[in-house]
């Protein structure tokens, strides 16, 4: 059965880990899946929670926008066909609520693609059925990060490494590792941008907040700190005669 999955209250707010369906989530926060089409939902469920979110299921329109007020989620999916009460008359009447939760319509035929492109919804995506899981993972990701806004962008992952702004944290082929102010901020600028090459003087200015052109032996050692604590799973490339890249 394709049930819902019930969220202890108090556990729903972004950086709260919680137990969904026996799975540990990163703590990405909660996502409110409205589908009535269980082996659909079923699938987005299974592809949210390997990305890190918790998932709470409805079936139906009501359900759906009581789920919402009552969750508080991070993002929502919505189905635009649902019995009820269609996606569309939810999200109107969520928008008449001044509630701006990031939301992903989620459209079965082309009318209903230019029903949700004729609404006024706020920079809303829509993925037209069928999908690839990856690319509402992806949109999901695209949308959460555009609504954090450059202070808190969502976590950056380049191979093995994974860099959080938010929690300050850096993982390294799953390990935590212990990173200085300056080694974090120099990994999360060459991350912000994979593959780009940065120079010595770009990251001298961006990092360390000015341009000093004796100074590419300061950005060559902290890189060599940096690699010795990413290990093996170091993502920093040397780019000969021209500086660094994070691929
Ligand atoms: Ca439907």
């Amino acid at each position: 059965m394709f049930g819902e999955c019930k969220v202890p209250p108090g556990s729903l707010r972004r950086g709260c880990a919680m137990h969904l369906n026996g799975a540990m989530s990163e703590g990405r926060g909660l996502v409110v899946i409205v589908e009535d089409e269980p082996a659909i939902a079923d699938v987005e469920r299974l592809y949210l929670a390997q990305a890190g979110f918790g998932v709470h299921i409805e079936r139906d329109g009501p359900g759906g926008l009581a789920a919402i007020r009552r969750l508080r989620p991070v993002a929502v999916v919505l189905d635009v066909g649902l019995p009820g009460m269609d996606g569309i008359e939810l999200c109107r009447t969520l928008r008449a609520e001044d509630d701006w939760t990031p939301l992903i319509f989620v459209t079965a035929r082309d009318d209903e693609v230019d029903r949700v492109l004729g609404l006024e919804l706020g920079g809303d995506d829509y993925l037209s059925k069928p999908f690839s899981p990856r690319e509402l993972v992806a949109r999901l990701r695209g949308l959460l990060r555009r609504q954090d806004g450059p202070g808190t962008p969502a976590p950056i992952t380049v191979g093995e490494v994974t860099l959080d702004s938010a929690r300050r944290r850096v993982t390294s082929g799953g390990e935590e590792v212990a990173l200085t102010t300056t080694e974090f901020e120099l990994l999360a600028k060459l991350m912000s941008s994979p593959g780009q090459v940065f120079s010595r003087e770009q990251l001298l200015s961006s990092v360390w907040g000015h341009v000093d052109y004796g100074g590419g032996r300061t950005v060559d050692v902290h890189v060599a700190q940096l690699r010795a604590k990413l290990g093996a799973s170091s993502p920093i490339r040397t780019v000969r005669g021209i500086g660094y890249s994070a691929s």
